[in-house]
């Protein structure tokens, strides 16, 4: 080894806070191997029987291919290779030169031998796996608490921060069926907001988007803590009431309906007011949501020829729709 590069190799890590002169000769099988930047230094499909010191360069560490987000970066006086020495399995990762980078290969053994030789070399090499694996454990946490908010936002709709029909899919079929296990009644309610592409048309599409919210939010503030409310479509609701009667639906229908008339919208200077149509329908047995949405939209249908700003009940009497 030159001297420039014995400065570099007693430099790392591994060597850190012990005699570098007194461990030297053990690493006469070691060679140094130049990468040039984007060559590949571990493979998961290849064996590695080398601790990679890092003298010059960078190295870029890929957890699932060479084309995915870099997990990490390795720089001089790092090292890689260091998990296949201790379990001797395959490489975890994809290790690439990000630059041309310049590493002492290590033979396994030799490390074994060092390790043997110096307690400091056998706590360093502790160290640096242990900091790996705080390091993983950290990406692990961020990469799931990305995964979280993705989650979250495949279910809440952007436009009014309430849920959007791909959570309805989920969460209302569940509520149903506890609703049948506990042999509570229920109603499903869809809101659709009258006249909304005058709306639209009048005071335009920004303003819309702010009554769309202003509704949205009304109606989670006047349901009860376990109703279930998600935007069902462009101006449409739907809400899920569970262990409420028919009474108690409408009640609640006409607490909404009320609320919405007599809230004024208020957008750059420009005042309005809009109304909602509701349709209900009550439930006792397990119903299936399809059949619920077909009947609430039915209701609604009467709802709006009936005048709007009102809520209609679908009768179980009815013929059902098709
Ligand atoms: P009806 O009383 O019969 O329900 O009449 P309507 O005008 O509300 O019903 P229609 O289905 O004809 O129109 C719904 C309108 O809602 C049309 C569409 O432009 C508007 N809309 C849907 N989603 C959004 C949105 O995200 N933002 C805005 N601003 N408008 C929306
Ligand atoms: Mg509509
Ligand atoms: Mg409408």
């Amino acid at each position: 080894m030159n001297p420039a590069d014995r400065t570099l190799t007693e430099q790392n890590f591994l060597f850190r806070g012990m005699d570098f002169a007194s461990v030297e000769y053990l690493l006469e099988r070691s060679s140094v191997r130049s990468l040039a930047a984007g060559e590949s230094l571990l493979r998961p499909d290849t064996p590695n029987h080398h601790l990679h010191l890092i003298l010059e360069g960078k190295l870029s560490v890929y957890l699932v291919a060479q084309e995915t987000l870099e997990h990490t970066s390795l720089l001089a006086g790092e090292c890689a290779g260091e998990i296949s020495l201790v379990d001797g399995k395959h490489p975890s990762a994809f290790v690439v030169a990000a630059d041309p980078t310049r590493v002492l290969s290590v033979p396994h053994d030799t490390v074994w031998s060092l390790a043997d030789h110096s307690h400091e070399i056998a706590r360093n090499l502790l160290e640096i796996i242990a900091g790996r694996m705080r390091n993983d454990n950290l990406a692990l946490i961020a990469s799931q608490n990305r995964k979280t908010q993705f989650e979250h936002q495949a279910y809440v709709d952007a436009l009014t921060g309430i849920y959007n029909r791909h959570w309805m899919g989920n969460a209302f079929p569940r509520a149903l069926q506890r609703c049948a296990r506990d042999k509570l009644p229920f109603a499903f309610m869809v809101v659709d907001i009258d006249h909304f592409k005058r709306v639209n048309d009048t005071y335009g599409h920004l303003v819309g988007d702010l009554a769309l919210k202003i509704v949205a939010r009304c109606l989670a503030e006047n349901l009860r803590p376990h109703d279930l409310l998600v935007r069902y479509g462009g101006e449409e609701f739907a809400v899920l009431l569970p262990d409420a009667d028919l009474e108690e639906a409408k009640a609640i229908a006409e607490r909404l309906r009320a609320m919405i008339a007599d809230t004024q919208i208020c957008c750059e200077g420009i005042f309005l007011q809009v109304t909602i149509s509701i349709g209900i329908t009550p439930a006792r047995n397990e119903e299936t949501l399809e059949n619920l949405i077909r009947e609430a939209d039915h209701a609604l249908y009467r709802a709006k020829e009936l005048g709007r700003n009102r809520a209609e009940v679908f009768a179980k009497s009815e013929e059902p729709p098709t």
